[in-house]
């Protein structure tokens, strides 16, 4: 029997709600397979700085350095709780990015999907959704201005500065562009690259090692746009879309949007995968707004588990299922308060309600 480990930060806010969903999932899957996870709960975020002192303290990092994968809950404060950790102990600076550079975790999955069945729970009108919208936004994970040097101070005219530097490397750009074709070549084969050339040197250097990359996938059709024009377009008509290719902040960005497109970040999930070590989590933050009121929507965390499935364990079928248990629940018209708004005719129900039907509807779901 194969043995997992797994690194379980359930982290802030909705964090823990969620995770305790995706858990049922897990060992729903364990139960039904030849296949034993081992979890290993570990302090991540704000919980751990308030606990240990340290957002990413050692014991996290041991458990998640001896873990084959790692499920990540959302982690943060809202704005006003933030003020009470330092600004360097703050849960992304103190934990987040820490943990992406240790792992090196530079490919981002981010999908954005929405089957032509769930069309209202768009904000978008049915013929802009049309046959559905599938897409994926990969995006660069551990370079560009969130990793760069940063230095604040006073300037000589006696103003407060900040300066924050913007880099890549060519490898760095050259490993998540192989990502992206690849998965291009995988499904149908149009790569639309998002720069922003005009204005940005990164992006002209980007584009330039895209023209080299290209030329080992002659198959796959590439069309550039400028990030700005990409935003107007996901709205106008996101189903021209299917793998999307940009740097670490256009990804932040467009992939909330991308969130907001479908109805709901909570149909975001993630996977952040590097060459030796991946973890998984929803692209959504913690949502201090409706944390510890059983309203939050679980798929994102559960839709990481799939792909923690088929990415870190090649249970490529089970992953399958989860999806599909997912949106046969949504199928039988039940969702929570984020997508069952007054007059939607979607049944609402709670975060720990959708968990058990996501379960129930696994369990009638054949394994091979
Ligand atoms: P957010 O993503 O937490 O929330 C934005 C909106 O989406 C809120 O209205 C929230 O209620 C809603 N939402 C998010 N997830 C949902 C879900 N699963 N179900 C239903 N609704 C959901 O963004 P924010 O409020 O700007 O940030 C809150 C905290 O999260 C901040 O501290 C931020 O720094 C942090 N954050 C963390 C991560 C991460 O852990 N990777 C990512 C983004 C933001």
């Amino acid at each position: 029997m194969k043995n997992y480990k797994i690194a379980i930060l359930a982290g802030d806010g909705i964090g823990p709600e969620i995770t305790a969903e995706a858990l049922k999932v897990l060992k729903l899957i364990e139960e039904r397979n030849d296949i034993s996870f081992e979890l290993l709960p570990a302090l991540f975020g704000a919980c751990a700085y308030f606990e240990k002192g340290n957002a990413f303290p050692q014991e996290t990092i041991d458990i998640c350095d001896q873990a084959d994968a790692i499920l990540k809950g959302p982690i943060g404060l809202s704005h006003e709780e933030s003020k009470k950790i330092p600004v360097d102990e703050q849960p992304e600076r103190g934990a987040l990015l820490p943990m992406r550079r240790r792992y090196n975790t530079y490919a981002n999955y981010r999908p954005v999907s929405l089957p032509k069945a769930l069309a209202h729970f768009s904000p978008l009108k049915p013929e802009v959704i049309g046959e559905g919208i599938d897409l994926i936004m990969v995006r660069e994970l551990v370079g560009g201005l969130y990793f760069g040097e940063k230095e604040t101070g006073i300037n000589e005219a006696g103003l407060r500065y900040v300066k924050e530097t913007l880099e890549y490397d060519e490898k760095q750009i050259t490993q998540i562009l192989h990502h992206a074709f690849k998965l291009a070549n995988k499904r149908k084969k149009v790569l639309h690259n998002i720069h922003k050339s005009n204005v940005l040197k990164s992006s002209v250097l980007w584009n330039e090692i895209l023209e080299e990359v290209a030329k080992e996938y002659p198959e796959v059709e590439v069309i550039n746009l400028l990030v700005d024009a990409a935003a107007t377009l996901l709205c106008l008509k996101p189903t021209q879309f299917d793998v999307m290719v940009m740097e670490n902040m256009f990804g932040d960005i467009l992939s909330d949007q991308g969130g907001g497109i479908l109805g709901s970040l909570g149909l975001m999930p993630s996977a952040c995968l590097g060459d030796e070590k991946a973890y998984y989590e929803p692209s959504h933050g913690s949502a201090p707004d409706i944390a510890g009121k059983n309203i939050a929507n679980p798929y994102s965390m559960i839709g990481s588990v799939a792909m923690m499935l088929e990415n870190s364990f090649g249970m490529d079928q089970e992953a399958k299922n989860v999806w599909a248990a997912m949106q046969a629940v949504f199928a039988d018209g039940y969702s929570t308060a984020d997508l069952s708004k007054p007059g939607s005719g979607v049944n609402m129900i709670g975060t720990d309600a959708f968990g058990d039907k996501v379960v129930e509807k696994l369990k009638a779901m054949p394994i091979a």
